[in-house]
C-alpha cells in the first residue's frame, strides 16, 4: 500500500496498518505545514484517540497544553474557560515526524523527503536514497489541502505574525472577534508568540493588510500588546471540499477541511486515518468493492466537515456586535429553519433498494441488511440504533408520520423500540431525502 503525504491523517493510517501487517509505503516531501508554530488539540479529543489506538502515541509526539485558554468573542470582556487537563500543544513539524517515526517503528516504509510519481501501473518514487520502483494495490491521498476544490464556506485568508508578547500575557491562548475578523493568539510561557488573524480573503492584499493593521490596533487581549510583530506567511484558510477520484483513497485535509474557528483539524484527521484504515483492511479481503468502500469514507469524511461547519457557524453566530461589517456578514448565514414536518403522506423514493450494505463492524466493515440510495451511492443499515428497512416498510403504501409509527409498532423489528425514536429516524430518512411527500419520489 502506497500513502502519499505523511502529516497526521496519512502518518496515522501507515501506522495503524503496519501494526496490523499490512506492507506500507508512506511518502512525505517534507515542506513545512503552514500554520503558526503551534496548534492545539482540546481535551475532549482524548476518548477518540484511546478508541482509536492513537492516545500513546500522540501524547508522546505532543506535549501537554500548559495555556490558559480565553475568548473575547460576543462581547468587549475576556472570557477564561474552566482550566481542563489533557488538552495538547502540537508543534507540527516536530509533532508529524514522530507520527511517521511511530509508523516506521511498527514496519512501515518510511520515505522523507521524497517525491513520488505515477508510471504506468507502477510508481518511482526519489529521495535522498535514489529511486526505486513500486507497485501498490491501494494508493492512498493524504496530501493535505493541495489539488482540484470547492469552496465550503467564505474564502478566507489566515495572516501568521510572531511577536514579542507582554510578559503579563504568557501561557494564555486568546481567541478573539474584531470588526475585520478574528484571531487566535498563543502565547507560550517563554518563546516568541504566534497571533493568527483570520480575514476576509475577497480583499486585495493592500486592502488585507490594512484590514490586518486594523485589527491589531482595535484587538484587547494579547495580540494588542504584540511589540516586534513579523508577518511569518499567510495562507488560505478556506473551508474546502477535494473533487473525488474514485481509484484513490483520500483522507483528512486531502478530502475536506474544516473551518478553522473549529480548530479540530488535527483531530479530524486521526479520526479519519482510523476510519480509512477499517476501509483498507476492507479492500485488501474484498478487492471488488474497493472503490465502493473508498466512497464510503468520502460520505464519511464530508459528514465531519459538515459537522464541524455547524460548530463553526454556532460561533459565528455568537458574535452579534460587527454583524453589519462584511466579514461577519458572510459568516452569519441564515441558520437552516428546524426540518418542517412535511404535511400529507409520504412514501419511499424511488432511488432506494433493500440490499446488502457495508456497515462499519469493528476493525472492518461488514454486510449486513440495509438500503442504498442509487442516486448518491450512500449506503446505511441504522439511523442510530434504529433499522431502517422495517421503517421504509412502514411507508410501503403512503402514510402520513403518525400513521407510519403507528404501523411501525406492529413490525417486531421495531415495536421494541421507543416511538419517539423510529419517528425520529423517520425525521433523518425525510432530511436525507429518503421519504418523500407521495407524488415526489425521486427519478
Ligand atoms: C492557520 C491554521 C491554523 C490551524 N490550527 C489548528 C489547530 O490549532 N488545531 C487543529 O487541530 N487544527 C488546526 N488547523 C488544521 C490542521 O492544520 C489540519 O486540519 C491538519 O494538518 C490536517 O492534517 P492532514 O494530515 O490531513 O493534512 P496535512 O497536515 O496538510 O498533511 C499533508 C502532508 O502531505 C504532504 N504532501 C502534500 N503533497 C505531497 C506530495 N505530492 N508528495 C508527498 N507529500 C505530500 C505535506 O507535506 C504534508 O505533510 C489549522 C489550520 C490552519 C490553516
Amino acid at each position: 500500500m502506497l500513502v502519499v503525504g505523511g502529516g497526521p491523517a496519512g502518518a496515522a493510517l501507515a501506522l495503524l496498518l503496519a501494526r496490523d501487517g499490512v506492507a506500507v509505503v508512506l511518502v512525505e516531501h517534507g515542506r513545512a505545514h503552514r500554520s503558526g508554530p503551534f496548534e492545539t488539540m482540546l481535551a475532549s479529543a482524548r476518548a477518540l484517540l484511546v478508541r482509536c489506538g492513537l492516545d500513546d502515541v500522540v501524547a508522546a509526539a505532543a506535549e501537554p497544553d500548559p495555556l490558559r485558554h480565553g475568548a473575547s468573542w460576543g462581547s468587549g470582556g475576556l472570557v477564561w474557560r474552566e482550566p481542563e487537563a489533557g488538552g495538547l500543544l502540537l508543534r507540527r513539524g516536530p509533532f508529524d515526524a514522530r507520527l511517521r517515526a511511530a509508523a516506521a517503528q511498527a514496519g512501515a516504509v518510511v520515505r522523507c523527503p521524497a517525491q513520488v510519481r505515477a508510471d504506468g501501473d507502477a510508481f518511482e518514487l526519489r529521495g535522498e536514497g535514489g529511486e526505486e520502483r513500486l507497485h501498490a494495490r491501494v494508493v492512498v491521498h493524504a496530501t493535505g489541502r493541495g489539488g482540484v476544490r470547492q469552496r465550503h464556506g467564505p474564502h478566507t485568508i489566515a495572516c501568521t505574525f510572531l511577536g514579542e508578547p507582554d510578559p503579563a500575557d504568557r501561557a494564555t491562548a486568546v481567541v478573539e472577534a474584531v470588526e475585520a475578523g478574528w484571531s487566535w493568539t498563543h502565547v507560550p510561557p517563554q518563546g516568541p508568540a504566534a497571533c493568527a488573524w483570520f480575514v476576509d480573503g475577497a480583499l486585495d492584499p493592500a486592502v488585507r493588510r490594512a484590514a490586518v493593521q486594523q485589527a491589531f490596533a482595535s484587538a484587547r487581549g494579547p495580540a494588542a500588546r504584540l511589540r516586534d510583530v513579523q508577518l511569518r506567511f499567510a495562507n488560505d484558510a478556506t473551508p474546502t471540499v477535494a473533487d473525488a477520484v474514485p481509484a484513490v483513497l483520500s483522507l483528512g485535509d486531502a478530502v475536506a477541511t474544516a473551518d478553522p474557528l473549529s480548530s479540530q483539524g488535527v483531530e479530524k484527521a486521526l479520526a479519519a486515518a482510523e476510519h480509512a484504515a477499517a476501509i483498507v483492511r476492507t479492500a485488501l479481503g474484498e478487492p471488488a468493492c474497493t472503490e465502493r468502500l473508498f466512497a464510503l469514507h468520502r460520505r464519511w469524511e464530508l459528514g465531519l466537515a459538515t459537522a464541524h461547519r455547524g460548530t463553526a457557524q454556532q460561533w459565528y453566530g455568537r458574535e452579534d456586535r460587527f454583524a453589519a461589517a462584511p466579514f461577519w456578514r458572510a459568516r452569519t448565514v441564515a441558520v437552516p429553519s428546524p426540518l418542517s414536518l412535511p404535511e400529507g403522506h409520504l412514501q419511499a423514493a424511488s432511488t432506494l433498494t433493500m440490499q446488502p450494505v457495508l456497515v462499519r463492524n469493528g476493525a472492518r466493515f461488514a454486510r449486513v441488511d440495509g438500503v442504498r440510495d442509487s442516486a448518491t451511492g450512500d449506503e446505511r443499515s441504522h439511523i442510530g440504533y434504529v433499522p431502517i428497512a422495517p421503517v421504509l416498510a412502514a411507508f410501503a403504501l403512503p402514510r402520513s408520520l403518525g400513521d407510519a409509527v403507528r404501523q411501525a409498532g406492529t413490525d417486531a423489528r421495531l415495536f421494541v423500540l421507543p416511538p419517539r425514536a423510529v419517528h425520529a429516524a423517520m425525521l433523518e430518512l425525510v432530511r436525507l431525502g429518503w421519504l418523500v411527500p407521495t407524488g415526489l419520489a425521486r427519478a
